[in-house]
């Protein structure tokens, strides 16, 4: 099925190719087709209506990138919008600054969240962390003896009163134990119900109002399909989660329900269950869970050629408007965000010879003026961006931006007289009219 579902991707794409350039009667089918892949990825019928919008919106407002075939500038857009809703970068479990970092884990039963316990525990202890597990599911015996189970086979001490206690007064008694112990995380797993009752919801609540976590993760089986949308709006809206694991990857489930919960809650997915075992457990990665939804092995090799090739058309149009003084405050932020994607300029100004030698003081300045000059872009119009001379002497406007980015209106000041200065040395370069590169200034 999911052939299928690749071929008519590469159907609509194909369709696009002959086109030279993305147009809103071209992208029609495209994006019909991206629309059932998402369906039978299983994400939930609104967040795919949402989603789609989104990419047709991006899709028409993309510049044409000479060089760049448009079904390869589509592909990239979806993919880089999956990406974006799913949340870019993977994100590690939470430690407080005091131990213990305290993790409730809250889901239905049989989602795999006693599971998920132990295997986080073994994921934290093979980084060295040291975990105490508490088991408050008094409901289900059976659910203790796992987790005791489960623990004696990772070696992780479990913390139980059998299930004459009650689920609050068990994780308050657990925490204390940990700090007594020492222990680095404690993690909680608590009692699911096969659906959501109040009862469940109102104990939960209780739990993390005692023992305020630092993470509530969310265990949400990646086959609940289009349910998980609203599994996760209640849970969020009710306790409050900071995060997710999505269990049972491993089965052939495409995992859209990764792309409801992330844009439901706003929360990432930090691991995901690929297994039985308590080794099988990952962190989450949004880049190949967007390939995995849109159903094609390849979709990241395609994106990667993409990206080349778009990163090179774009060099070569930017190098172009810096000389010929076209270069205005949106190549600007663009430059600088390219910088940004490139890691820390600290990072990268260690790298260029001579540079090693700026004080931590001075770099860090640097970052400070990249982050507040990006403010500053961020707060003025589409038309000042574009024509940077309308803000020389304009202090109604300066006002404005320096209002709305926080800044003074001297800091406003600067960056325009600094942003023109760089602009005409530019503008010189390019006319040949300088020998050797100018200095930027501090820029
Ligand atoms: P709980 O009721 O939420 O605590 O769920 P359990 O941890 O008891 O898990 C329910 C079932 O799902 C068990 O049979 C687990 O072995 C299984 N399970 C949990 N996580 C995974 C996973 O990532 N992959 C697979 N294939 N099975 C899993």
């Amino acid at each position: 099925m999911f052939d299928a579902l690749a071929e008519r991707l590469e159907e609509a794409w194909k369709k696009l190719k002959g086109q030279d350039k993305i147009s809103k009667t071209n992208i029609q089918d495209a994006l019909q087709e991206v629309r059932r892949a998402l369906l039978s990825a299983d994400v939930n019928l609104q967040v795919v209506k949402d989603f789609i919008a989104e990419v047709e919106t991006k899709a028409q407002g993309a510049e044409v990138v000479s060089g760049v075939r448009p079904d390869q500038q589509f592909i990239k857009i979806v993919y880089d919008e999956l990406v974006e809703v799913m949340g870019e970068t993977n994100v590690p479990l939470a430690q407080a600054e005091t131990a213990p970092t305290v993790v409730l884990m809250a889901g239905l039963q049989g989602t795999g969240k006693t599971t998920a316990t132990a295997k986080l525990a073994l994921h934290l202890r093979k980084e060295n962390r040291t975990c105490l597990m508490v088991a408050t599911d008094v409901y289900r015996p059976a659910a203790i003896d796992q987790l005791v189970t489960l623990g004696q086979q990772i070696e992780v001490p479990v913390f139980e009163l059998g299930t004459d206690t009650n689920p609050v007064e068990i994780a308050r008694q657990g925490i204390a134990k940990a700090k007594e112990m020492g222990v680095d995380t404690v993690i909680i797993d608590t009692a699911g119900r096969l659906f959501i009752d109040e009862a469940m919801m109102g104990e939960l609540v209780q739990i993390k109002n005692t023992v305020k976590p630092h993470e509530v993760l969310l265990v949400v089986d990646s086959m609940t399909g289009q349910e998980a949308a609203n599994l996760t709006r209640t849970f969020h809206e009710k306790i409050g989660i900071t995060g997710a694991i999505l269990t049972k990857l491993d089965g052939d489930t495409r995992g859209g329900a990764a792309l409801s919960v992330r844009r439901i809650s706003g929360q990432p997915i930090k691991f995901v269950g690929v297994g039985e075992k308590v080794e099988a457990l990952q962190p989450f990665y949004p880049d190949r869970m967007a390939s995995r939804i849109l159903g094609m092995g390849d979709v990241l090799t395609l994106v990667e050629k993409a990206t080349e090739e778009i990163d090179l058309a774009d060099a070569a149009k930017m190098q172009e408007k810096m000389l010929a003084a076209t270069f205005d405050f949106n190549d600007f932020l663009k430059q600088m965000r390219l910088l940004k994607n490139m890691g820390s300029l600290g990072g990268l100004l260690k790298m260029v010879p001579g540079m090693g030698k700026l004080s931590s003081d001075q770099l860090q300045k640097g970052e400070t003026k990249l982050k507040q000059t990006e403010a500053m872009i961020n707060s003025m119009t589409m038309e000042e961006r574009k024509n940077p001379d309308l803000l020389a002497s304009a202090p109604s406007r300066r006002r404005r931006i320096a209002s709305g980015s926080g800044y003074t209106e001297r800091d406003v000041g600067s960056l325009v007289s600094e942003f023109t200065k760089m602009r005409s040395l530019m503008q010189q370069m390019g006319q040949g009219k300088l020998a050797g590169m100018p200095g930027m200034g501090d820029m």
